[in-house]
């Protein structure tokens, strides 16, 4: 019988580890890092774990089976593989982790995410894949994993290249959702996963269940509308902070910039990400790419100048397309301008000297954790000392609850397993009668399908 164990995303959002044996085929979905358990001991920059032994002894990680760097090959049979959903932190990052032999397989954009992560951050063993081995699956094209058919369903979420997987399992398909909304702008694609997935009758379905209490509402186009508001309302520049890997919303905001006339500036690390994404071919993309050669885009450099090779090469190739603004070109025309600004950047507020009527817009998740709420402190202070008001505009990367119920009585999975969540006894309450049993899955137990 298949057998299923989570070591991650259990009571949690995020930190996604799910091992899967069915026969001889064993693997992991995700192998994500978990943020909720390892912020209870470190926090960065100074105090971070040394090694992977570090995560192990403290209970942050779980002695996975047959994985691991440690393990010397020939002692253990490594597992198959370790499938990927999508390139977010919380599902990918720990793939540094696992013995280089075991193969990663990932999406092409997720692919070249993790790259343009890791040439743009400092690398730690937390985020150094560069030894793994990666196999790219193609949206839509069934491949197989040991003796397991996988197929892989392009779905939206807050990063492109996101999929869910039907595994046909020796007992029948088991459903992984990896993370996913079926409010976004591709939610046709997950209108396509659902139907079959539906039509197949799972024996099982993992389904992500992040979202209980209050998310916010708005999609993007409407969030878009928002911003073209404040944009034309404000006298002065405009500041607006947004994840750096949430793809939709630089074209939300890049939209809104283009109807109120503003030049959109970017930093150097997220102009370096649009343009990775842009080399991806079309068909591996949920949506058109991004152009930086778009007449609103534009990009600064950090006071502190270039240091590492990648900002010197994506600073000479802005300036040759005159796509490299300056400080004092914005402060001289501050309502021309829509400024991106990362926490890092909030030391660029003593060289722009916002004018009156300027304000800032956090188009982003609000802070979940207590080590955001400090930073979110910090940041009011600094848009205090400016008299910089802020708004609040946002959707969620994640299937509302409402929106979760109605794809689960769809698809009538027998067993449904609630992870990605931190509220999945109420979860499963809400969800009463969707499924022929809904588990709230244990940490390191195993069940059998
Ligand atoms: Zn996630
Ligand atoms: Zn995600």
């Amino acid at each position: 019988m298949p057998k299923l164990i989570f070591y991650g995303g259990v009571n949690e959002v995020g930190g996604n580890k799910v091992f899967l044996e069915d026969q001889d085929t064993r693997l992991y979905l995700d192998m994500g890092k978990s943020y909720s358990q390892r912020n209870r001991f470190f926090k960065e920059p100074f105090l971070t774990p040394r090694d992977q032994n570090d995560l192990l002894e403290l209970g942050i990680l779980d002695p996975l089976p047959d994985l691991f760097r440690m393990q010397a090959p020939g002692q253990v049979r490594p597992v198959d593989a370790v499938l990927l959903s999508h390139a977010h932190s919380d599902h990918a990052d720990y793939i540094s982790l696992i013995h280089p032999l075991i193969p990663v397989y990932l999406g092409e954009m997720s692919k070249v995410i993790l790259d343009s992560v890791a040439a743009t951050s400092f690398r730690t063993f937390e985020n150094n894949w560069s030894e793994n081995q990666f196999r790219l699956f193609q949206p839509g094209q069934h491949f197989t994993i040991g003796k397991l058919e996988v197929e892989p369903f392009p779905v939206d979420h807050a990063i492109p290249g996101s999929f869910a997987f039907i595994l046909h399992t020796t007992a029948g398909p088991l459903v992984y959702t990896g993370d996913f909304r079926l409010h976004g702008p591709r939610a046709d694609l997950c209108e396509t996963f659902l139907q079959r997935a539906a039509e197949l009758k799972p024996i099982a379905l993992i389904s992500e269940a992040t979202n209980f209490c209050q998310p916010p509402l708005l999609v993007e186009e409407e969030i878009q509308g928002k911003l073209e508001g404040l944009f034309t309302a404000s006298p002065g520049i405009v500041l607006i902070s947004f994840w750096f890997r949430d793809f939709e919303r630089y074209r939300t905001i890049l939209q809104a910039a283009q109807t109120a006339g503003r030049k959109f500036v970017l930093s150097l690390k997220q102009a370096y990400f649009l343009r990775a994404l842009e080399r991806v071919p079309s068909s591996a993309q949920g949506a058109s790419p991004i152009s930086l050669e778009d007449p609103f885009l534009f990009a600064f450099v950090r006071r502190r100048g270039c240091v590492y090779g990648w900002e010197l090469e994506m600073r000479d190739y802005l300036a040759k397309r005159g796509k490299i603004v300056s400080i004092d070109q914005i402060r001289a025309n501050q309502s021309h301008y829509l400024f991106s600004l990362s926490d890092f950047d909030l030391p660029e507020l003593l060289r722009l000297k916002p004018q009156p009527g300027s304000l800032y817009v956090r188009a982003m998740s609000e802070p979940f954790n207590g080590e955001m709420e400090e930073e979110s402190d910090r940041q009011a202070n600094w848009l205090d000392a400016f008299g910089l008001p802020s708004y609040f505009l946002h959707g969620s990367a994640h299937v509302l609850p409402h929106e979760l119920r109605q794809a689960i009585a769809r698809v009538q999975p027998k067993k449904l397993f609630l992870i990605h969540s931190e509220k999945p006894e109420a979860m499963a309450r809400y969800l009463t009668g969707t499924a022929g049993e809904i588990v709230v899955p244990a940490r390191g137990h195993p069940y059998e399908l």
